[in-house]
């Protein structure tokens, strides 16, 4: 499997460079040349298999050509054998025709764990195939920090740096991260906010001399092996209820748009689904989009659901690639007229193509609240904020004939004031979990400087040789 650039300028690449690249050498990301096709067969075949075997069959098209088929489905059956629910991605019957799919039985608890820890283990492989080492480096608000540190702990290849604005990430999210002591996870609390931290990767990356020097990477979100890996729940999902005969809707949680994004790509790959649901909360950036074909980016509000408090949503540019008609200079042109604009308009085709799949919901915090009461109440499930969002989007939406799917991000322990607000009840943190409030931290302090924060990396990569 090749890959192309959405901005239609930079060479085409193989899986593993892919893997390690992040962002194309024109601005923009990589996706599949082609998207591969599972026969009806195939895909009832799924239904069938356990979570890590179904998932190296859907992915594995995407991986031919750079990774052994035997050497994949052993590092699939690692990445979710650590996950605490047999079933990895159980489905839960809410109502009539109404399933929740929970995406939070992965070591921190959301559903990034289900690319990351995947992810984590494909950069080992190909760096010691490669002989080389990597310094990840990162930003986080909230649940990413956690899961890519999960992913990386303890890996040969790689150091990780991670770093969180003092101070402004909740106490389990901080202590999901600090309590790591691994010797390659390095967390750093900048004295800033996470728009600080954001701006103090780029400029590591932006540096080339210190880039290449401390041979930096990123597992974030536009990361196409974190979309690929997302792709494999929405397989189980359909195949345990019904695929390939039956349709199924899915409604999903959006911030980034990578998973939903996934589950168009899922669509691709010969899945029928009827359609997504695109559920966010008052950053409703993409909910708009669908309802008029402008991209108008606004400010960023601070709700009860932070991972989807997002105005522009990197992924989105993909989903631009295919409603343009795979027209990369198109693409390009409009991602620069966003850039300098802030809005762009697709016209009617682009935005019709988008309606055939998408459509958008949009929850305030009051709904999000209402949204955890009720499902508690008519179900006895403790939904997480993101996830009620993603419920309600799940029945404003359903159709009688097709089953609808809400995809559950997190779980309810990850927000427990917002939970205990909306139920009464104070959701408790899994087993595994339990003692978090009781292990030693290990962060460093450092403040809001470039330099700093530089020299740190550069002294904790370098006493174990690598670079
Ligand atoms: C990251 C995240 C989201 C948003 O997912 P995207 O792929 O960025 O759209 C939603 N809910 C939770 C809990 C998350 O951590």
């Amino acid at each position: 499997m090749r890959y192309v650039s959405t901005r239609g300028a930079a060479p085409a690449l193989g899986f593993e460079d892919v893997l390690l690249a992040g962002p194309a050498a024109d601005g923009g990301l990589y996706v599949p040349e082609s998207f591969p096709r599972l026969a009806p067969g195939e895909i009832r075949a799924l239904a069938a298999l356990p979570y890590a075997e179904m998932a190296a069959r859907v992915m594995q098209p995407f991986v031919a050509g750079a990774i052994a088929e035997k050497d994949f489905a052993r590092i699939a059956a690692d990445a979710y054998a650590a996950f605490r629910h047999p079933a990895v991605a159980p489905l839960v019957q809410l109502d009539a025709n109404l399933w929740l799919l929970e995406l939070f039985h992965g070591p921190t608890l959301a559903f990034k764990d289900y690319a990351l820890q995947l992810v984590g283990r494909l950069f080992d492989l190909v760096l010691k195939k490669r002989g080389r080492r990597v310094t990840v480096v990162g930003a986080t608000s909230g649940d990413t920090g956690s899961a890519a540190i999960e992913a990386c702990r303890d890996r040969e290849s790689i150091d990780i740096f991670i770093l969180h604005p003092r101070g402004r990430v909740s106490e389990v999210q901080r202590r999901q991260m600090t309590t790591v002591t691994s010797r390659n996870v390095h967390n750093i609390a900048i004295q800033g906010t996470f728009d600080d931290c954001q701006d103090l990767v780029k400029a590591m990356f932006a540096d080339e001399g210190f880039r290449d020097r401390m041979s930096l990477a990123a597992v974030n979100s536009i990361n196409w092996a974190r979309v690929m890996a997302q792709t494999a729940y929405y397989f189980a999902a359909a195949a345990a209820i019904g695929a390939p005969e039956r349709p199924v809707s899915f409604a999903v949680p959006t911030g980034n748009f990578g998973n939903a994004y996934a589950g168009y790509v899922a669509r691709r790959m010969g899945l029928r689904i009827a359609r997504l649901v695109v559920a966010t909360n008052r950053n409703d950036i993409l909910a708009r989009f669908l309802e008029t074909g402008e991209l108008a980016a606004a400010e960023v509000t601070a709700t009860l659901s932070p991972a989807m408090d997002i105005q522009v949503s990197s992924n989105f540019e993909r989903l631009l690639f295919e409603i343009s008609g795979r027209d990369g200079n198109a693409v390009g042109r409009l991602m620069k007229r966003f850039r300098a604009e802030g809005a762009i308009s697709v016209g009617h085709a682009g935005l019709e193509a988008a309606r055939e799949v998408f459509s958008g919901f949009r929850l305030d915090d009051d709904g999000t609240l209402a949204s955890i009461a009720e499902t508690h109440k008519r179900c006895g499930l403790l939904a997480d904020p993101h996830s009620a969002i993603g419920i309600a989007a799940a029945k404003a939406a359903r159709e009688p004939a097709v089953p609808m799917i809400a995809v559950a991000t997190a779980d309810a322990a990850k927000f427990p004031e917002a939970v205990e607000k909306a139920t009464g009840v104070r959701p408790a943190l899994p087993p595994h979990l339990a003692d978090l409030m009781e292990r030693p931290e290990r962060c460093a302090e450092l403040p809001n400087d470039l330099k700093s924060v530089q020299d740190f990396v550069a002294a904790r990569t370098e006493r174990k040789g690598a670079a």
